[in-house]
Order: structure tokens, then C-alpha cells, then sequence
């Protein structure tokens, strides 16, 4: 069997995996791992209200230290077909490029890991640790029956890993650019300001919360959170939509609504966050402005894996292979990190995001190889340093 970087990705991308459908991608996996001899599970998860989701963990070797490959095989759907240049899972290559849905996000990083770790095995018999694989066809949709539970339901059978690597697409132009080593939280809020519907003619008999909602946001917008720490950008409160709903001119509304996401660093909790945009509102309320805030439920909590040994491994491996340092980030939207680094340090490291979710995803099949190369390198320097 062909197990190149280039052979894998090619069998994933021919799996109509969008989520919540395995399509086929699960099933490959299991079959490869198997027979380079990892013990290979595939989960089913459920929740109501959501679909049934098909996951898979694999191990190899039973010692320490643990090095886990993350990702996932659910794709975003690919819009409308007849504007690709290849059908989107059909695995085409032109101009050394290979297309499909999932080429970048994140088929063609797990294709690399699986490469890199099959060929470490073959080459490295006897060596003391374990290798896995957390793959999830949950992380496009819902989230709810992917990673989550497949971490509980991994622990809950004893696994305890040491570091991961997750392989989504974490470079912004070209392969080496970027290691994510932590991720932004995320907070949504949501605010009414209650006034009093009437005609404009007549505004003694009402009251329009249209000047209220004005101050309550000038005053949550005054001041910056912060100004930053050393590995993240300052945190960012962004107003996502004002909304009155009123079409008539000669009417005062009833009341206004404004919802605000704010993206935020390892200077606050979801709970701090909830208790500082409590202050501001209330100060620019005074006793004047009416309104209730309400803050939607968040998991995604601001992390950081400090840069250490581990990280350096990566970073080392990068440079040997593409010749460029990595940038150590924490910029981008939230990804499965957030759930896995409870466990255990997660760097984040895969190929170019370029066209992830676009029409025409693609990625250099020169990308494929340098990526094992990347994991192959990482995989030795890890194992090197344990025995
Ligand atoms: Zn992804």
C-alpha cells in the first residue's frame, strides 16, 4: 500500500466527509492504522437535538511519553460544485497542486501525520512511547459529539497524553510561517435597552432607548480591555449588530438591541470579562438608562502552551525543513486546542490556510511532503529526547 503524504490525502479527499457524514474518511484511517499496528476505536457520540457523530482514536506503543496527532476529517460543504475546476472529491492534481474540499482543512495535515508516523514506526523499531491519533468528524458543525467527548471518553478508558499536535491549516502564506501556541477566548454579549413606544410628535408620552443604547456602547467602547501581553494581541470588544426593527418614521420604538463579540487574551476569564463589561454598562447607564445584559454561555477560554522544549521541537523541525522561523502566534477564531490543552500542551501546526473553506482548495503537493517532513523530523526529536 502507498502511503505517501500525496496517496493518503488524495484517498481522504475522495470522501464525501461534510459534517456531520464520516463519508468514508474514518474508515480509511482505521484501515491504515490498523495495519501498521495501532489499536484503533471509532466512537459514535449523540446528544439530542444533534446528529450522530463517528470519531476515532488510535494508539500505538503503551509507554510514555504520549505524543498525540489531533484533528479532523469533516469537511465544510463545498458550495456549488460546477465552479471548482476539479469535482471537490475527486482528488485531482494540476499544476502540482492537489484540489479538493479539505485539501488545506484539514485532510492534507492528517494525510502528513499519518505519513510522518507510519514512517517513523517503520524506522524506529522499539522505541519507548506511543504515538495517537484523535481524529473527529465534529469540528466544522456542531462541536458537540467530536472532541470533547471523545477526550472524556478517551480518559475514561486511562489515556493520559503528554503533548499534541494539531494540524489545522496554521500558516497565513506560505509552509513555516506560523505555530499557534495559544488561542484568544471568545465572549458574546447581548444587550436591550427597554424605552417606551410612542409618536415622534408627542415624545413626553414615551421614551426612545435609541440615546440610551448610544451611551451604553460609547461607554463600552471608551477604553481599550488591554493593551496586550507578551504573546497575545490586546483584546478586542467589536459591536456586531445594532437593531431597532423599526420601519415606521413617526414612531418612537420600543426598545433597542445591540449584540457585541469580544475576543479576548489570557488577562481574563469569560467571568472577569462578564464582570468588567457589567461595570462599564452600568457606569454609562447611571440611573437614566434601563437595560439588561445577558452574556451566551462560552467554552472558549483564552489559552497559552508556553514556549518550551516541546515547542521547540516544532519550531526546530520547521526551520530544517522549510528554512524559515516560525512566528509564535495566538491570533485567529477559536479551534478543538481549547478543549484538548486541558488535557495536555497543544501547538498547533499544519499547512497553509489560504483557500480553506473557498472554492478551489488546494494545496501544493510540494506542502505535503515538507509538512511530513516537518512531523517526521518532530516525531524523532521527541522520541530522541525521552530515551
Ligand atoms: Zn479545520
Amino acid at each position: 500500500m502507498d502511503h505517501s503524504p500525496l496517496s493518503l490525502a488524495q484517498s481522504l479527499l475522495r470522501c464525501p466527509s461534510v459534517t456531520p457524514e464520516e463519508g468514508g474518511a474514518l474508515a480509511f484511517i482505521e484501515g491504515v492504522l490498523k495495519e501498521a499496528g495501532f489499536a484503533v476505536h471509532r466512537p459514535v457520540f449523540s446528544e439530542p437535538g444533534t446528529p450522530d457523530v463517528e470519531n476515532l482514536y488510535a494508539r500505538y506503543g503503551s509507554g510514555d511519553p504520549y505524543l498525540l496527532f489531533a484533528g479532523h476529517t469533516d469537511v465544510v460543504p463545498p458550495g456549488d460544485s460546477s465552479r471548482w475546476s476539479h469535482d471537490p472529491f475527486s482528488g485531482e492534481i494540476q499544476g502540482g497542486e492537489l484540489y479538493g474540499r479539505g485539501a488545506v482543512d484539514m485532510k492534507g495535515g492528517i494525510a502528513c501525520m499519518m505519513a510522518a508516523a507510519l514512517d517513523f514506526i517503520r524506522n524506529t523499531p522499539g522505541f519507548k512511547g506511543s504515538i495517537g491519533f484523535l481524529i473527529t468528524g465534529d469540528e466544522e458543525g456542531p462541536a458537540i459529539n467530536g472532541t470533547v467527548k471523545l477526550l472524556e471518553w478517551a480518559k475514561g478508558r486511562g489515556e493520559r497524553f503528554d503533548h499534541c499536535i494539531l494540524g489545522e491549516p496554521t500558516n497565513p502564506n506560505r509552509l513555516g510561517d506560523m505555530i499557534k501556541i495559544g488561542r484568544r477566548g471568545s465572549l458574546t454579549g447581548r444587550v436591550v435597552v427597554e424605552g417606551k413606544q410612542g409618536h415622534v410628535a408627542y415624545p413626553h408620552l414615551a421614551e426612545n432607548p435609541i440615546p440610551g443604547m448610544l451611551r451604553l456602547l460609547s461607554g463600552l467602547l471608551s477604553e481599550p480591555l488591554d493593551q496586550g501581553t507578551e504573546h497575545f494581541d490586546a483584546s478586542n470588544l467589536e459591536v456586531t449588530t445594532v437593531d431597532v426593527g423599526n420601519p415606521a418614521s413617526n414612531v418612537i420604538p420600543a426598545e433597542a438591541r445591540a449584540t457585541f463579540n469580544i475576543r479576548f487574551n489570557d488577562l481574563w476569564t469569560p467571568q472577569s470579562l462578564e464582570e468588567e463589561i457589567d461595570r462599564r454598562l452600568r457606569e454609562a447607564a447611571g440611573n437614566t438608562v434601563r437595560y439588561r445584559l445577558t452574556m451566551d454561555p462560552t467554552n472558549a477560554v483564552a489559552f497559552l502552551t508556553p514556549p518550551n522544549a516541546f515547542v521547540g521541537f516544532i519550531a526546530d523541525a520547521i526551520e530544517a525543513e522549510t528554512g524559515f522561523q516560525p512566528k509564535l502566534s495566538t491570533t485567529g477564531g477559536t479551534s478543538d486546542a481549547r478543549f484538548i490543552v486541558k488535557d495536555c500542551p497543544v501547538v498547533e501546526f499544519g499547512l497553509v490556510g489560504q483557500t480553506m473553506h473557498q472554492i478551489d482548495e488546494r494545496v501544493p503537493v510540494a506542502d505535503l511532503d515538507r509538512l511530513t517532513g516537518i512531523y517526521r523530523k518532530v516525531l524523532d526529536a521527541y522520541f530522541a529526547a525521552a530515551s
